[in-house]
Parts: structure tokens; sequence; C-alpha cells
């Protein structure tokens, strides 16, 4: 009876290794496949505007560009075409930083207003290109927490409430502390989101309108880092969105780490 129970200790004991090893097996080969499409997808993103470059460089080398204006014209949008490769290549940056979880996240005493205030100042620019007005409620808080990260997380939210919108529309931020934690709301009187496309929009590279997206630049990274960031202090993010009238993105985020 010993011999028999000792037996069967050791086959569950097999089987239930199998199993997880199966299991690791899947997860790696799931994360295989997931770094795959990543470097498929972003080397992709930096093939196309490489190959604009490369074809306006073409045709400015020929005879064929004798007038001064498109001479112009053309050196414009190289320039263009490399600032989207610089911010691809940025959130690329920040996405694997934030992945390998080596960086040195150094955490402070985070201010919140006046970083807010200066995000803000920084895309009045682009406010007013998409005639969009931007406003601000925020409490005098305080977090701790990484302060690029924290820009990053305000900028790539409030970048997308304005690229988003209608001429004439409205993006507001809001942040409030509930109790332990912090509440970060952006709203938007934008396109909005098709609720198929809701959960979607944080995976990398997704963009609802590929035509759009297109237009208003962008690198389909943007909310994918939102995530990862709210991740890395444990909150969440949650959307509220309805087609044609506008989107409303909420972070929670605890105020000590
Ligand atoms: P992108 O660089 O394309 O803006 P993001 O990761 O920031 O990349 O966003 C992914 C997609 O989610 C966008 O392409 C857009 O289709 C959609 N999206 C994000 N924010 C908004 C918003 N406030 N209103 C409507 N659509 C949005």
């Amino acid at each position: 009876k010993y011999e028999y129970d000792e037996m069967n200790v050791i086959a569950e004991t097999t089987m239930q290794m199998s199993k997880s090893v199966k299991e690791s097996m899947k997860q790696i080969e799931f994360e295989k496949l997931i770094r795959q499409e990543f470097f498929s997808n972003a080397s992709h993103e930096l093939k196309t505007p490489l190959t604009s470059i490369c074809g306006y460089i073409e045709l400015l080398e020929s005879d064929m560009v004798h007038d001064d204006n498109m001479r112009k014209d053309f050196l414009k949008r190289i320039k263009k075409e490399a600032e989207n490769m610089t911010n691809l290549i940025g959130d690329i940056l920040m996405i694997s930083r934030l992945e390998t979880k080596e960086a040195e996240v150094t955490l402070s005493d985070v201010r919140i207003s006046p970083l807010l205030n200066e995000v803000c100042n920084s895309l009045e620019p682009l406010a007013k290109e998409y005639q969009v007005t931007l406003s601000t409620i925020c409490s005098p808080l305080v977090i701790k927490a990484n302060e690029q990260q924290m820009r990053e997380l305000f900028n790539n939210l409030i970048i997308n409430a304005i690229k988003y919108n209608k001429p004439g529309g409205k993006v507001k931020v809001t942040i409030s502390s509930e109790g332990k934690e912090i509440l970060i709301v952006v709203e938007d009187t934008g396109v909005g989101i098709p609720k198929e496309a809701q959960q979607r929009i944080f995976e990398r590279f997704y963009r609802v309108d590929k035509g759009r997206s297109k237009k208003v630049g962008g690198t389909g990274l943007g909310l994918s880092i939102v995530k990862h960031i709210v991740n890395y202090y444990g909150g969440s993010i949650e959307l509220e969105s309805k087609v044609m009238e506008g989107s409303k993105f909420m972070v929670h985020l605890p105020r000590e780490q």
C-alpha cells in the first residue's frame, strides 16, 4: 500500500510538472509571437516614412523639380517624415524601457498642478491648430511618482483628446483626490471610439481610423505607453466613449507607492 501511495504521489507530481512546463512553454511562445509582431509592426512603421524620404530625395536630385516652391514643399515633407520617425523611435524606446523594468525609475513627490499646467501650455499651439479649447481643473495634489512618466501620461491623453476632436471642440482635464487615489479625467467632444474598438486601442499600433491617424500623425503607441505607466503604479484606466459625441478617459492612481 505504501509503495502504491508513493507511486501515485510521484505520478501526480510528474503530471503537474508536465502541465506547468507546457503552460510555461505556451506563455513563452505567446510572448515570442507578441515580440515578433511588435518588431514586424515597428519595422513597417519605420520603413513607411523612410520610403517617402528616399522618394522625395530622389525627386530633388533629379532634374524634374525646377520650381523653388515645390522644392521647399518637398523639404518640408521630408522634415515631417523625419519627425515622425524620431517620435516613433522615442516611443519604441519608452516601451522597451517600461517593459524591461531595468530603467532606473526615480520616484519623487510630484506636484500635479504645475506639471499639468506645463503640459497644457506646451500643447496650446496644437490645440489652436485643431481649433480646440483646453480647460483644466486641478486640486493641489502631490503624488509619489516619476515626473517624466507622469508628463508622458498627461501628454499622450491630452494630445489624443485634441487630435481626435472636431473644430470648435473642447478638452477638459480634471484631476482630483479620491481617498488614497488620484483621479485623472481627460474628456473630449471629439469623434469618439466605436464600442468594438474600445478594448483594442490600448494595443500597440492599433488605430481605429488609419487614414485619420496618418493625417493627424502619431505613432500608434501612445495609449499602450499610458497603459504601461498606469499598470506600473498599480492603477487602472477606464474609457467611456460615444461615436461622434466624444471620449472620456479616467485614470486611477495610488498616491503612495
Ligand atoms: P495614435 O498615435 O494613433 O494616436 P494611440 O495609441 O495614442 O495612437 O491611440 C490609438 C488609437 O485610438 C488612435 O489611432 C485613435 O484611433 C484612437 N483614439 C485614441 N484617443 C482617442 C480619442 N480621445 N478620441 C478618439 N479616438 C481616440
